[in-house]
């Protein structure tokens, strides 16, 4: 919406209280993240710029846009999660006497992804895919964002032209369930190509770097894939494979399709393939019927697989989704009790797998500062963030790092040969 906007005209403003303009792209996932847009909603109205119009889009809107157009009369403008690339046309047809509610399922164009505005000038993220058709018994997305969809290969390969062509070295293709990546595609016209073929067709961009990707559902991960992040010289040594439960029971009222064992069998036998691929998770603690012993296997299954990330959370109902008809029969105490006890597991397991990173070499893309500004960041091939005291030329440059110190989220290096 950036990268339209600064395109059309419009500039950026150095605070949301000077701005003409306050757009707030929502999430629905978390239910503290959509109690704060209102909130925030309110101090942009009574304390932003006067005039000031707001517009509010994304998932939250998808599923609640017309009792919030009811709601807010203030907000002039309220879109959906599928027609942002309208944002422009949108934002002109708003005037004193017209607000505007669209919710329109409309896919973008590749102008729209061409011109998109992006934090670093060397990675950058691709959409390849969007919405879900899993229906995980906790989870909104599918509502809020919809069906699966594919943009098309042609559309996909002329974005990543076009990004190599400008200079970025490293591309992280972003899809809600990428194995699912081709059925069916935007078009509505079926090609044979499902998503290792879209990797193998990537991987041959001679500027490319380094590849990744997020997410991986579990059921539809498989050897094909394992393979080509095994043998694929680009593919970037981590994988976001998110768990959710170690429990059986559990993860059959998430609906989740697969049992802990073949998860792990899974994990097992790409680790066979290729020994120093990092691993991050995602894990809800305090599901309807947990119980103590599903609980500990999900601790177990922590300690077991040694996630270099987790993203851990407690759970809190979602209206709309199956387990939102669960008993929600666990405190929120206790729930959080579950999570700090299984944060601080991972922390450790996070520590411990960083530390081991001091006296190695890794091949780092610098891609921009650091937090404080006065030293430049990349990441390695694992998704580490290193650190080093380059001048900003370094930055897009792949340099051999000798790691000579770290913590749990950054590592600090020289070049390997100094
Ligand atoms: S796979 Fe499950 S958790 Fe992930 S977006 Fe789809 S429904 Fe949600």
């Amino acid at each position: 919406m950036k990268g339209r906007l600064l395109s059309q005209g419009y500039e950026e403003s150095s605070s949301e209280f000077d701005a003409d303009i306050v757009i707030f792209n929502t999430c629905m996932v978390r239910e503290t993240a959509e109690r704060k847009i209102y909130g925030k909603m309110g101090q942009i109205h009574k304390k932003g710029k006067e005039g000031v119009q707001i517009a509010l889009g994304g998932c939250v809107t998808q599923v609640k846009g017309e009792e919030l157009y009811e709601k807010y009369t203030y907000v002039p403008l309220i879109f959906g999660s599928r027609n942002k690339h309208n944002i422009a046309r949108q934002l002109e047809q708003i005037s004193d006497s017209q607000r505007v509610i669209d919710l329109s399922f409309e896919d973008e164009d590749l102008e729209y992804a061409l011109n998109a505005s992006r934090d670093s000038e060397y990675t950058a993220f691709v959409e390849i895919m969007k919405g879900c058709n899993n229906y995980c018994s906790y989870c909104i997305v599918p509502f809020a964002r919809g069906g699966e969809l594919s943009n098309t290969p042609e559309r996909v390969l002329a974005e990543i032209q076009d990004l190599l062509n400008r200079g970025f070295r490293e591309i992280i293709l972003l899809g809600q369930n990428v194995n699912s990546y081709g059925i069916p595609f935007t078009d509505g016209i079926q090609r044979e190509i499902d998503f290792p073929e879209l990797l193998k067709k990537i991987l041959k961009f001679s500027d490319l770097f380094r590849l990744r990707f997020i997410t991986s559902h579990p059921k539809d991960f498989n050897d094909e894939l394992a393979d080509i992040i095994a043998e694929e010289p680009k593919m970037a040594h981590s994988l976001h494979l998110p768990v959710q439960s170690g429990s059986n029971e559990v993860l059959k009222r998430m609906n989740r399709k697969y049992t802990r064992e073949e998860y792990v069998g899974k994990i097992v036998s790409l680790r066979e393939k290729l020994p120093d691929i990092a691993l991050s998770t995602d894990m809800i603690f305090g599901f309807p019927g947990e119980s103590e012993a599903d609980f500990l296997r999900s601790v177990d299954l922590l300690k077991d697989i040694r996630y270099k990330t987790g993203f851990l959370f407690k759970y809190t109902p979602r209206a709309g989704t199956a387990a939102a008809e669960y008993e929600d029969n666990i405190p929120v105490e206790e729930k959080l009790r579950r999570l700090n006890y299984a944060i601080d597991i991972q922390k450790e397991i996070t520590r411990e797998i960083a530390s081991d990173y001091i006296g190695t070499t890794q091949e780092v893309l610098f891609d921009g500062k650091d937090k404080t500004g006065k030293k430049i960041s990349g990441r390695d091939t694992h998704d580490m963030i290193v650190v080093a005291d380059f001048p900003d030329d370094y930055i897009g440059k792949v340099v051999r790092m000798k790691i000579y110190d770290g913590n749990s989220f950054t590592l600090f290096g020289r070049p390997e040969n100094e």
